[in-house]
């Protein structure tokens, strides 16, 4: 196997457009040591080496990977004069230029990789070795948290980037991120370059991990690695910035986030900037991704000076979070926390005793969990569970079960128009069931919906079996 090739990753810009850009370079082990040893101390008084392990331990903090610290220096040059390939040592210091390169006029550091080709002709990925860091000396370095200062770079957000390019991620255009490739004003890890690192570096399957889902409204929206509340208190800090590639509504900038609350919640909005005039959106949802108007407020200054907060008893169910600002083209960072404590031990789902003799909750959440209980109405001695919603426009369905314990059987039923609490008919045009899909037991049905009522129907595949399941419903954009 032959030896890699150079990478220098400059933080310049580029056009890429996805969310989280991955390299397809990584860390067999999950893991890189960095020998951290610089001298000298930021004009507010923070070492560098505080700052940069500070920033490798946010990356361990949040995500799969793991930065480990040597505290003596070792010169991240070393190995790499006339474009060598280093020394297997990743090291990080300040320099006059990249190893003998000159630095861009714009760039601000580098992050040069090396490592082995997993081909011959070594076009594909690297399995990195060495990924050494070098700082432009000649930029004037500071570490502060906050809005960018004039004349004056934070050494930390920066460190993060890098770091970020270590591990194996590229830029990332379009949603807020260290991983921009301009300085912002964001100066800690967000949602898409945790996404992104984890992707990398899977975690074991019970670690749930932020992702970025499309909307109808053509909103990204963000569903927090915390974002299931089940109490019987929570509290979720949120940093991100509006910035100018955000989605933009009537000239204002938007961020949206996703939270589920499995029960009746009393929940404590906070949405703080020192950037801009916040606005804050809190909307529940229904499995179609439509705002439900009984359960949406918004709030501008309800906070400390301009700062918006909502203060709300909800029922549960799946909300979206929206930041914005009050005035239009207000860009910057801000800080969303939200702490909540149960107000009703279960849920205040409504339901009803279907003419078929069968409990219906009227449930129009993306996600449900529930179980199959031998108290349960029984069909040919098959436990059965309903749950209704709402389809307000034509909208693609998909609709995945899946339980641990048991070989789940879903159904999607329409109810013939006029349907009520006490009168239901199903609409033998549209009775959809899947038992397995794809080669596990699970099930999944992806169906395009008029509107109208439906039924989702859970069972199990044989006959007395019990337990826990989950339904997720995304809407399949087109
Ligand atoms: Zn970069």
């Amino acid at each position: 196997m032959r030896r890699a090739l150079f990478l220098g990753i400059a933080w310049l810009p580029c056009v890429n457009s996805y969310a989280f850009e991955v390299s397809g370079n990584f860390w067999e082990a999950k893991q890189a040591t960095y020998h951290v040893g610089m001298s000298g101390t930021s004009p507010g008084g923070t070492s560098w080496n505080t700052s940069f392990k500070r920033a490798m331990s946010s990356w361990t903090a949040a995500t799969n990977f793991e930065f480990l610290a040597v505290d003596s220096f070792r010169d991240p040059c070393s190995g790499r004069a006339k474009n060598g390939f280093g020394d297997n040592i990743s090291a990080v210091d300040f320099t006059a230029d990249v190893c003998g390169n000159a630095f861009g006029s714009s760039t601000l550091a580098v992050t040069l990789t090396a490592g082995t080709c997993l081909n011959q002709e070594c076009t594909g990925s690297i399995k990195i070795k060495d990924a050494d860091i070098v700082f432009k000396n000649s930029e004037k370095w500071d570490v502060y948290t906050g809005p960018r200062r004039s004349g004056v770079l934070d050494f930390e957000r920066v460190a993060l980037h890098e770091l970020g390019h270590a591990l194996g991620l590229r830029h990332e255009n379009s949603n807020p991120a260290i991983m921009q490739p301009l300085v912002t004003d964001t100066h800690t890890l967000q949602a898409d370059d945790i996404n992104g690192a984890n992707v990398i570096y899977p975690g074991s399957a019970n670690i749930p991990l932020g992702v970025t889902i499309g909307s109808i409204y053509g909103v990204n929206i963000v569903v927090p690695a915390a974002s299931k509340i089940s109490g019987p208190s929570n509290t979720v800090n949120q940093s991100g910035a509006l910035i100018s590639g955000d989605t933009s509504l009537d000239g204002k900038f938007l961020d949206m986030y996703q939270f589920t609350f499995a029960n009746d919640s009393i929940v404590d909005l906070r949405l703080n900037s020192t950037a801009f005039d916040p606005f804050l959106y809190l909307v529940r949802i229904s499995s179609t991704q439509d705002g439900i108007p009984a359960h949406t407020f918004t709030d501008d200054n309800s906070g400390v000076g301009a700062n918006a907060q909502i203060l709300k008893s909800i029922p549960a169910g799946t909300y979206w979070v929206g930041v914005s600002s009050a005035t239009g083209n207000q860009q910057g960072s801000y800080d969303l926390s939200l702490i909540s404590a149960n107000n009703n031990p279960t849920s205040s789902f409504q339901a009803f005793q279907s003419v078929y003799g069968v409990n219906v909750q009227i449930n129009p959440n993306p996600s449900i969990a529930g179980a199959l209980s031998s108290s349960d109405f029984a069909l040919n001695g098959k436990r059965l569970d309903l749950f209704q919603f709402t389809v307000l426009k034509q909208t693609k369905l998909r609709v995945d079960l899946s339980a641990a314990l048991f070989d789940p059987a879903l159904i999607i039923a329409r109810l013939l128009p006029g349907a009520s609490a006490t009168m239901q008919e199903v609409d033998q045009k549209l009775l959809l069931q899947n038992d397995n899909f794809g080669s596990g037991l699970n099930s999944r049905i992806e169906q395009s919906l008029s509107p109208g009522n439906y039924w989702i129907g859970v069972t199990s595949a044989n006959v007395g079996q019990t337990g826990d399941y989950q339904i997720e419903t995304t809407v399949v954009l087109p």
